[in-house]
């Protein structure tokens, strides 16, 4: 983890060119792209209602070869990138799909992590589970979805989001995305943000809502999909439906206006927890309040009164709750609440979906998130 006393973290990368499949410039852009993801949703959730007490992800990242300099981050892919201390360290290292390792002990006086990543290679006997099992594809990272995942994830450990939720940081994310059976599935679906809402949602087809519901929101009988997307200016969420593949057709149907959180249905909880020692000089005793610990960008999910608005002076009321990765609009239908508009993030959606994977017994991967439970 690296945190305001820290502007600049040097990073280098290291390809075994033979045991994965991924080009090197690839993956060179995939960890920037990587970098600047972390970044904007930090951003995100410091502009938002639950910003934590510290601030993370403004370094500035610098590439630098990884032969004969002392850098900050190390990514190295491919078993023959490890270093014969590394492999001790990991003990088995075809156990894992990726893992994130801090390495230096003074972190907790000066806050500032060293470390490396590993992902595993995907070709021959030293590509992960061996290669043997035949659960999870082999080749993975020449899609390049896969490898932007396992890149985001492992980066998400870096930035000292530890395993949570059902979504990008989940603990079983990487096993399932490299199933057979869904791997295809993750290599189509969209980078989404995880500690907020996307600001842009879009349904389409049998998931897009009841009869109830399209009528409720106007929506013409020829359209099949609708989008919702936030007005980062007034906070107001528009809608516009159209037919799926013809954006000509797209209709602006109104807008909800969303009110102030209802205090019954609001909780925050922190994505980053950093705890503080004794000999820590970084924070004042006033910033952390004296406590042992502080609170780094806050996940928030809520519900909301809204009014959606047709046209002036034409408007109907609603509920409206978002988390982070979902977001559903409720209106009253006589005696009935109805969703008229269900948003869950395809992730969450795809992980659930295989609620028991065939993983052996022996080859659970185990992984160890860098933070401060781990330290060694
Ligand atoms: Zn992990």
């Amino acid at each position: 983890m690296v945190l305001k006393n820290v502007t600049q973290v040097s990073y280098c990368i290291d390809v075994a060119t033979s045991s994965v499949s991924a080009n090197p410039d690839e993956i060179r852009e995939l960890v920037k792209q990587g970098l600047t993801f972390w970044r904007n949703e930090f951003s995100r959730v410091e502009r938002g209602m639950g910003a934590g007490q510290f601030t993370l992800g403004n370094q500035n990242f610098e590439e630098r070869p990884c032969s004969g300099s002392d850098v900050d981050l190390r990514f190295q892919f491919g078993y023959e990138t490890l270093t014969p201390a590394q492999i001790s360290y990991l003990v088995d290292p075809t156990k894992y799909i990726g893992i994130t390792v801090r390495t230096n002990d003074d972190y907790l006086v000066n806050l500032h992590g060293k470390g490396f990543i590993f992902i595993a290679s995907d070709i021959g006997e030293k590509s992960y589970h061996g290669g043997k099992d035949t659960t999870l594809i082999s080749m993975a990272w020449k899609r390049k979805r896969l490898l932007e995942y396992v890149i985001l994830h492992e980066l998400g450990h870096v930035f000292g989001v530890p395993h949570s939720g059902s979504g990008l940081m989940s603990e079983t994310f990487l096993e399932q995305m490299l199933s057979v059976s869904l791997a295809d599935a993750f290599e189509k679906t969209p980078i989404e943000s995880i500690l907020t809402i996307d600001e842009k949602l879009d349904l389409c087809g049998m998931g897009t809502g009841s009869n109830f519901a399209m009528q409720w929101l106007g929506v013409p009988a020829t359209h099949n999909c609708l989008r919702l997307s936030l007005n980062k200016v007034n906070g107001q969420w528009e809608l516009t439906s159209r037919k799926d593949d013809e954006p000509s057709s797209a209709k602006r149907l109104g807008a909800f206006f969303v009110g102030t959180p209802e205090l019954s249905d609001f909780k925050v909880r922190p994505a980053v927890v950093l705890q503080l020692m004794g000999n820590l000089t970084v924070f004042t005793p006033q910033e952390t309040k004296f406590r042992s610990f502080m609170f780094g960008p806050m996940l928030a999910e809520g519900g909301f009164k809204a009014n959606f608005v047709i046209s002036p002076g034409n408007s109907k009321p609603a509920y409206l709750r978002v988390s982070p990765g979902s977001l559903l609009i409720q209106a009253v239908n006589g005696l009935k609440i109805e969703n008229i508009f269900s948003y869950s993030s395809p992730i969450s959606l795809l992980l659930l979906r295989d609620p028991t994977p065939t993983i052996h017994p022996t080859n659970i991967r185990k992984e160890e998130p860098l933070n401060e439970s781990t330290r060694k």
